[in-house]
This record gives structure tokens, C-alpha cells and sequence, in this order.
């Protein structure tokens, strides 16, 4: 693995791709959207069927001509829902079976790693401790660190600045279409690991570079 390599940086989602996926979905879903409504947005504004991310984001673009006090206080109300849902499914998560084992050997080969989660800061660092998987990883950042969640490319872009990593040798694992879409806006080359969110959404990133469905198939395409 060390003599061939394409990529130095490898950088991973969390949640669906180094643990297994918890979040409830559509829970969440109903419930942004009524903090949403009581602050007088309309829900039409986000479409048909929203996600947790597009509302996240369409909603700083919504309150963009806010006063920033007004702004501040919905993504605060917005922020205990989303931690509200970490905290539920961090009493869940478990590592992949394979996910030590992995991140194990690509330590020893001494790729540099990071993770990018659209998850809050104290759910992604409590799990990765919990765990043992924290030292792993150079760089950790999670919703606290962006204005933009994935699919929007501002906490890859982020990472990339952090590790001053070369774009054409980073690549980035992920287990949803909002990931592989992130990944696809920096450019950097992606890897879709199936199993995670998408069994939940049913969404396949056809888009990526990479297709894998364990983490155990990492190795066969970070070699040429
Ligand atoms: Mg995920």
C-alpha cells in the first residue's frame, strides 16, 4: 500500500461510514421544520421532500438578509435540534466491524487522516474517544466548524486548507449523496461506501469516483 499510492489524504465521513448509521431521519425532519415554521418561514421554500441538510443550509441563505440577532437565535433553536438527534444516536453508534482493522492499517502506512461530519462537534469527538478511533485522525470537523453542510464543499474545502493538502491526492469516503456531491464540488475524488445512510434514503452516488461496500475494499483502490 505504501509504494504505489494515489492519495496521501484520506478523509471520512462519520456517521454511515466509520460508524453505522443512527441518525433519525425523519424525526428530525418534522421537527426543523416546525422551529422553522414557528419563525415564519414558509415550508414551501424547501421543496417537497427536504432533508436535514438542505434545511440546514437553505435556511442561512433564507435568513441572509436577517438581522443577525434574529438569524442567530433561529440557528440556535435549530442547533438543540440537531444536537438533540446526535445525542440519540451517539447512545447508538458502533464502529463497522472493519473500521479499527482499517483505519489501523492506513495509520501504519502512514496516510494522513481527517474526519468531516455534518454531525455537531461533541457527538463526532465523544464517539471517535468512545471508540478508540480518535487518534487516527490529524483533524476533526463537524457542524460547529461550517456555516454549510455537505452537499455544500465548505467543510472539505475547510479540512483541505487545515492539512494543507494537495486536492489531487485527498480523497474523501463518504455514505451519502450529499458526500459524494461535496466532494465532487471542491473537486476531490470520492469514495461511496453503500450501506449507510443510503440504505435509510435509498439515494445511490453513482457520481463517485470510487464505489466500495465494506471498508475492507478501502486498500484495493488507494494502490494504482
Ligand atoms: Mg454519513
Amino acid at each position: 500500500m505504501a509504494s504505489e499510492r494515489k492519495f496521501d489524504v484520506i478523509l471520512f465521513d462519520l456517521e454511515g461510514t466509520l460508524v453505522d448509521f443512527q441518525w433519525r431521519l425523519n424525526d428530525a425532519v418534522q421537527e426543523i421544520l416546525q422551529v422553522l415554521v414557528s419563525a415564519g418561514i414558509d415550508p414551501a421554500l424547501y421543496g417537497q421532500s427536504p432533508g436535514y441538510a438542505g434545511l440546514y443550509n437553505n435556511t442561512r441563505d433564507i435568513t441572509g438578509g436577517w438581522k443577525t440577532a434574529d438569524s442567530n437565535s433561529l440557528f440556535d433553536q435549530l442547533a438543540a435540534v440537531y444536537e438533540r438527534y446526535d445525542r440519540d444516536a451517539l447512545s447508538r453508534w458502533a464502529p463497522y466491524p472493519d473500521t479499527v482493522d482499517i483505519l489501523t492499517r492506513l495509520s501504519d502506512c502512514r496516510y494522513r487522516m481527517g474526519v468531516v461530519s455534518n454531525c455537531g462537534a461533541h457527538a463526532s469527538e465523544t464517539v471517535l474517544e468512545k471508540f478508540g478511533l480518535a487518534g487516527h485522525f490529524e483533524i476533526v470537523l463537524s457542524r460547529n466548524d461550517v456555516e454549510y453542510l455537505k452537499p455544500r464543499p465548505e467543510s472539505l474545502k475547510l479540512a483541505i486548507k487545515k492539512l494543507c493538502a494537495p486536492a489531487d491526492r485527498t480523497l474523501f469516503v463518504g455514505d451519502s449523496l450529499n458526500d459524494i456531491l461535496a466532494a465532487d464540488r471542491v473537486p476531490i475524488a470520492s469514495c461511496f461506501l453503500s450501506g449507510g445512510e443510503s440504505l435509510v434514503t435509498g439515494e445511490y452516488a453513482d457520481i463517485a469516483t470510487f464505489q466500495i461496500s465494506s471498508l475492507s475494499m478501502l486498500p484495493d483502490i488507494l494502490i494504482r
